[in-house]
């Protein structure tokens, strides 16, 4: 037995260098919740990163939503893997931000327990995770400067966010191109347009050689998004209308898309962002790796997730690059442009102890 008999609690901030603007919001800085979770001698880290406009979590939701599950798991069996998730997911079914941070602390003990790397664990191989970095929405020349410096680093791919307009938006690309003649360029809109102003954005680009452009319409336009996926002749990508192993076999089984955008904090964890991975691979579809505004620790679990499952073909494991701090000891490093994985048991990363010394930690034991 490895009886959970203690779960703490840390909510955080982490300012961001510059604000992050995107079409549904804009971001000044991270705030999260740090969870640990004890058992058998070990503990357990996890991470909760809301993005509200997208998920309807905040900090304050997020912290009440861990003060309903923590007491439910605690005092049961670590072991259970799957019955906890579920157990949280019954509890709380919409709240997949708060269920990712629990998922992801009871897999990092899971595989400490086990002496493995988690992405060994689950059943994965060590792959080469080569990363995209994001360009928020800028005018066109700041654009074109942060293309060149993402170049520079190493990446080989750039990931651009639509949605000021589509004419700014074409122009924004068509400079970023300029500077990133041999970069692979990505595009998402979040949600910004509807399918007819979507198609002619898409289509006044497609000479710019885009891989793909995540979520040009609105979370539930799925019959948009399938418009898109036989119209456009950049492929489609589905984020905000993908977050559960549900919403993936719906989408793929009706011709939507044949692309999904996983994130921990939209699928509630490890265990169901492996089985959209496994959906979209029944369903001949590709997957890709991407986070919000995580820390160093949320950015890992996904990191971990990437290397555990063949689907994922894209990475954009980027979120914690505009942080003004590092607050994490351990964790992944991103090397010349691929994001290099830690070989620890479990994780390998956790919040570093002072930067946790901050802020007011509850602790249910
Ligand atoms: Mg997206």
């Amino acid at each position: 037995m490895a009886r959970i008999d203690s779960i703490t609690l840390t909510p955080f901030e982490v300012p961001l260098a510059s604000p992050f603007r995107i079409a549904t919001m804009t971001n000044h800085s991270a705030n999260g919740v740090f969870i640990s979770i004890t058992a058998g001698g070990k503990t357990g880290w996890g991470e909760c990163l809301p993005f509200h406009a997208i998920n309807g979590e905040n900090q304050a939701t997020v912290m009440a939503s861990l003060r309903t599950l923590a007491p439910a798991i605690h005092g049961e069996d670590s072991r259970d893997l799957r019955r906890l998730i579920e157990l949280c997911e019954s509890i709380l079914p919409a709240q997949t931000t708060a269920i990712s941070g629990m998922d992801m602390a009871l897999h990092d003990l899971a595989a400490q327990r086990a002496g493995l790397p988690l992405y060994r664990f689950l059943g994965g191989t060590k792959r080469e995770l080569p990363t995209d970095l994001t360009i928020r929405i800028l005018p066109p020349k700041e654009a074109a400067a942060k293309a060149k410096k993402i170049i520079d680093q190493g990446h080989e791919a750039i990931k651009i966010k639509l949605g000021d307009s589509p004419m700014n938006d074409a122009e924004r690309v068509a400079t970023i191109r300029e500077v990133a003649e041999d970069a692979i360029l990505r595009v998402d809109a979040n949600q910004a347009y509807d399918r007819l102003t979507a198609l002619h954005l898409l289509e006044s680009i497609a000479d710019f050689d885009i891989q793909f452009c995540e979520q040009p319409v609105k979370r539930h336009d799925y019959q948009g998004l399938a418009f898109l996926h036989q119209n456009s002749t950049v492929p489609v990508m589905a984020d905000e209308s993908c977050f559960s192993p549900s919403d993936a076999f719906a989408l793929l089984s009706h011709n939507c898309c044949n692309l999904i955008n996983v994130k921990l904090c939209k699928s509630g964890g490890v265990l169901r962002a492996q089985e959209i991975a496994s959906i979209t691979q029944a369903a001949f579809g590709r997957c890709m790796m991407g986070g919000m505004a995580e820390t160093r620790l949320g950015v890992t679990a996904a990191a971990h997730v990437a290397s555990s499952h063949s689907a994922f073909h894209f990475f954009d494991l980027d979120a914690h690059q505009g942080h003004k701090e590092d607050v994490i000891d351990g964790g992944i490093q991103t090397v010349r442009g691929s994001v290099v994985l830690p070989e620890k048991a479990g994780l390998g990363a956790r919040p570093k102890q002072e930067f946790l010394d901050r802020f007011e930690t509850e602790t249910l034991a």
